[in-house]
């Protein structure tokens, strides 16, 4: 994963994001997960205490045929009204780092893969500039359906695919999961805290790393947020890497 400066300074050129950065060790960087945990617990007192809740295992865990099949199938929630197909995901089954998104939008309900148009290519530019492809990574959604009228999802409908997830990350078993977007941040960390006093700290979710940051589509909306986003990016490289 290493690439050279001025790689990584033209990349980030072509996102928008300024090269430059304040420079300030961050608190969590370098710890284990475990000492994370205590530190973000100890951080918030509007933190509801997520993580005893969100470490959740699956009864069973299926292998990608059945799962993919069982998805695909799959009628439990009302989600399923304003769908074309269900989207499981796509990338690498052995892939490091697993990224959940909200809910495919129109353009990946059409195309049948999550994380297509504008911000799809914004996130391949963010993954391109920690040396990442898209190829290389596991990508998924939180919801595995498109919601009509651009609505949010229902707490039934996070609870109802929930399990879907869940098999996704015993499956893959990354290194990290990178939660994009208010949406899957406070359906895995069962909070309404603000995404910006969840972002830059480390969680964990199903025994494994979880950092939270920004959704890609937010960050087409808000360029100035993109600098935020850099500074998540370069903790999850640094946790990818070992550091
Ligand atoms: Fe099934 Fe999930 Fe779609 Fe609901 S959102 S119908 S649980 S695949």
């Amino acid at each position: 994963m290493t690439q050279s400066a001025e790689e990584q300074r033209l990349y980030l050129q072509a996102m928008g994001i300024p090269v430059w950065e304040v420079r300030q060790p961050h608190l969590l960087q370098n710890l284990p997960v475990a000492d994370a945990v205590v530190v973000e617990s100890e951080r918030e007192s509007d933190v509801e205490s997520p993580l005893a809740e969100a470490v959740v295992e699956p009864p069973t865990v299926l292998n990608w045929p059945d799962l993919q099949q069982q998805v695909s199938n799959c009628t439990t929630c009302a989600a399923r009204q304003g769908r074309m197909q269900p989207i499981l995901g796509a990338g690498s089954e052995q892939a490091d780092l697993l990224i959940v998104g909200e809910m495919p939008n129109a353009d990946e309900d059409r195309l049948a893969a999550p994380f297509v148009s504008a911000s799809g290519q914004l996130l391949e530019g963010m993954l391109k500039a920690i040396g990442l492809s898209r190829q290389a990574v596991y990508l998924t959604h939180i919801v595995k359906c498109h919601l009509e009228e651009h609505r949010d999802p229902t707490p039934e409908e996070l609870s109802a695919c929930q399990g879907f997830l869940l098999q996704q990350i015993k499956l893959v078993q990354p290194k990290a999961i990178l939660l994009l977007g208010r949406i899957a941040a406070h359906a895995c960390l069962q909070v309404n805290t603000p995404l910006t006093q969840l972002r830059g700290e480390w969680f964990e979710f199903a025994a494994t790393p979880l950092l939270v940051s920004y959704h890609p589509a937010y960050l087409l909306r808000k360029p100035s947020a993109k600098r935020l986003a850099w500074q998540d990016l370069k903790l999850l490289r640094a946790r990818l890497q070992g550091e």
